[in-house]
């Protein structure tokens, strides 16, 4: 069967506050749709009826050939279908429950832990993501890599560090970029995460 493009849950402008309609739409309907194309066409002629996190975790069964290609656009098309999901038009603020707590156990205070993952994605060079795991540890990756690629669980949440993601709106400045991503994060939607994972690996 082959990958599609996700539904934003939200209009193209609704994250105006932080990110304008003009890189949602290229965001989604250019960058996006391409990693799911170049995805199925990669996979054409392939077995494709692998869930796509197997997928990304067993890349190495794959025919060198698609390898690459899978691992590229495949985890585009992973990495993107998860990052419209953590953030929206009422995100912002802070954690409650649980997450809250523990985020103040590892990090200190909330603000302490926002300030680390700022940094982290602020000097990653180059294009890649900024993750946040389960277990509260932060990972970087380049390109479109992601920790199921390392053979680690999916993450919480994740920040997309492309130029792509932030040039129309903030240049080459990233750091406003992440400074004013903050106030789109959807912790509702990280706390279920976080929620789902402890509850498998307790
Ligand atoms: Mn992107």
């Amino acid at each position: 069967m082959a990958f599609t493009l996700p539904t934003l849950g939200y209009e193209y402008d609704a994250l105006s506050r932080s990110i304008s309609k003009d890189i949602m739409q290229l965001h989604h309907s250019k960058h996006h749709q391409a990693y799911v194309d170049k995805l199925n066409a990669a996979l054409d002629g392939h077995d494709n009826s692998a869930d796509l996190t197997d997928l990304l975790g067993e890349l190495e069964n794959l025919p060198e050939s698609i390898r690459t290609t899978v691992r590229n656009n495949g985890g585009g098309h992973y990495n993107h279908s998860l990052f419209w999901q953590w953030m929206s038009p009422s995100g912002g603020g802070e954690p409650t429950g649980d997450l809250s707590v523990a985020l103040g156990e590892k990090y200190g205070d909330f603000q302490s832990f926002v300030d680390e993952f700022s940094a982290q994605a602020a000097g990653l060079f180059g294009s890649g993501w900024v993750w946040l795991q389960p277990d509260l540890s932060l990972i970087a990756s380049p390109n479109q890599d992601n920790p199921l690629m390392q053979g680690l669980d999916a993450p919480i949440l994740g920040l997309d560090v492309w130029e792509h993601a932030y040039y129309l709106d903030y240049k080459n400045v990233r750091a406003d970029y992440i400074k004013a991503w903050w106030d789109v994060v959807d912790w509702q939607s990280v706390a279920e995460r976080y929620q789902h994972a402890s509850s498998i690996s307790a």
